[in-house]
């Protein structure tokens, strides 16, 4: 009997833009010299990714931060200057949310779709905001942290599956944890940095800093080359919501800032 190939598998790369390691850091390395090399790292292997990017690296950044969607990436928010979300009152909190929407439409021309709250820190505040600006999706959760209640909203929650240090660990393990991953969820998020292809000082805590630079840069490209060549499809995360948003409405509902949120798929699947 004649088998299928077993199923190619989602994979969503998420890049977040911010200064180095925030709040430890006040430089900007990250975004002028890593980005650059992380984008020609992207063109390399072909592999499209989702940037969720600080108003504030919009602002001082426009023409990196427009390469990115020139180079066929989503260019996501990821709120304004990479604020705790959680240390904010209700008013502050709607406040950011406004203006890092409103900074980013006004560099990139377009509204973003999707929100990633700075330290995957979200609130019901920030989930409400984001509602109200018309984000189709939110990515602020993380399946490793607690998720504040993003059921109770109309937007897809595709919640973030690893730190993105996993991503700097020797391949041997990386590839092993991924594999993992991608033979048992519909979809695999993982999280990543700019700053991370920097080499990172001492003052910057043990899990920020191991393997940055030169090391994390030669192993997320063999990662990369591994992950393709196991058929993983790498999806941006705007297509995936529209995706999930056309399955809930049984393709009949096509405006997704109307469709009501349905339990299950990505959050239960990637928990
Ligand atoms: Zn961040």
């Amino acid at each position: 009997m004649k088998r299928y190939v077993k199923n190619m598998r989602d994979i969503a790369l998420t890049i977040d833009v911010e200064p180095d390691v925030p709040p430890i850091l006040n430089t900007w390395r990250g975004v002028e010299e890593g980005l650059p090399i992380l984008l020609e790292l992207l063109e390399k292997h072909g592999v499209r990714a989702t940037f969720f990017v600080t108003a504030q690296t919009s602002e001082i950044f426009p023409k990196l931060v427009n390469r990115i969607s020139r180079e066929n990436h989503e260019v996501g928010c990821h709120g304004y200057e990479h604020e705790r979300y959680d240390r904010l009152n209700p008013k502050e909190q709607s406040k950011k949310v406004e203006l890092a929407t409103k900074a980013i439409t006004k560099i990139m021309g377009r509204r973003p779709m999707g929100f990633r709250a700075p330290n995957f820190r979200p609130t019901l505040h920030v989930f409400a905001a984001i509602e109200r600006a018309g984000y189709i999706y939110d990515a602020s959760v993380a399946s490793y942290k607690t998720d504040p209640g993003s059921s109770r909203f109309t937007f897809v929650e595709i919640p973030n599956t690893l730190p993105s240090s996993v991503l700097r660990l020797p391949i041997s393990f990386s590839a092993k944890l991924l594999r993992l991953c991608i033979a048992a969820l519909p979809l695999t998020v993982l999280d990543y940095h700019p700053w991370e292809v920097i080499e990172m000082p001492r003052e910057v805590r043990f899990d920020c800093r191991f393997a940055t630079g030169e090391t994390a840069l030669h192993r997320l490209d063999r990662l990369l080359a591994y992950l393709l060549g196991k058929r993983a499809n790498f999806r941006l995360m705007r297509e995936i919501a529209e995706n999930e948003g056309s399955r809930r409405s049984g393709g009949k509902e096509r405006s997704l800032s109307r469709i009501s949120r349905s339990k299950g798929f990505l959050l239960n699947h990637c928990r």
